[in-house]
């Protein structure tokens, strides 16, 4: 099974993302894991991301491609994968379908949850943190027993800071802007599964899987 994940922040993807591997035993390849673990080993390639993005700079294509290239390469890819964060961009997803067709291997979907803005910021802005066990809560849909403490250990939940509703706002309208055009590539090449975000997490798999087998 290989398939891409799309998700706008808040709509539950990294859940989903969970789920998927575990059924199918798929590694979950995400390219924000490999630069933050290539950065803390200290190699040639986390050295140059991090110049990149230490300058507030995306880090080129060129680059991204080449690390997913050799990630897909890996023997635990051999029976699929799933791909979280990459592609973003057109060019990457071009960049992407030519490695493929090397490997002489296809995509089977790429899945696209999606739900109304309004939405996705109430639940981001309601998420709260356990200061001492990372516990996450949400003031609304799963809330804590007793208001602003950890159900486990009684620690302090605190908001995270750029979970306001202003740059929650702002990052998803910089999502939707980046990723309609990656959108509309996977749905002229029939690839597009469109699923509902604001269902229930396991009608959310239950559609993945149904469409994907
Ligand atoms: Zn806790």
């Amino acid at each position: 099974m290989r398939i891409i994940l799309l998700g706008p922040p808040g709509v539950g993807k990294g859940t989903q993302a969970s789920n998927i591997v575990k059924k199918y035993n798929i590694p979950h390849i995400s390219t924000g894991d490999i630069f933050r673990a290539n950065i803390k080993s200290g190699t040639e390639l986390g050295i140059t991301a991090k110049s990149y993005m230490d300058k507030g700079l995306l880090v080129p294509d060129e680059i991204v491609v080449s690390i997913v290239q050799d990630r897909l390469a890996q023997d635990d890819c051999k029976d699929g994968f799933l791909l979280d964060g990459f592609p973003r961009t057109v060019e990457q997803a071009e960049a992407l379908d030519i490695e493929l067709d090397k490997m002489g291997i296809k995509l089977d979907k790429v899945v696209n949850i999606d739900a109304d803005k309004d939405v996705l910021i109430a639940r981001v802005t309601g998420r709260r943190i356990c200061k001492e066990c990372g516990a996450t809560y949400h003031v609304i849909n799963n809330p804590p027993k007793v208001e602003g403490v950890c159900d486990i250990d009684g620690g302090e939940l605190y908001q995270r800071a750029d979970d306001t509703e202003e740059t929650v706002a702002t990052r998803i309208q910089v999502y939707l802007e980046q990723t309609q055009p990656l959108i509309d590539y996977y749905r002229k090449k029939g690839l597009l599964l469109d699923v509902d975000g604001t269902k229930p997490i396991e009608e959310v798999f239950r559609t993945i899987i149904n469409s994907i087998e």
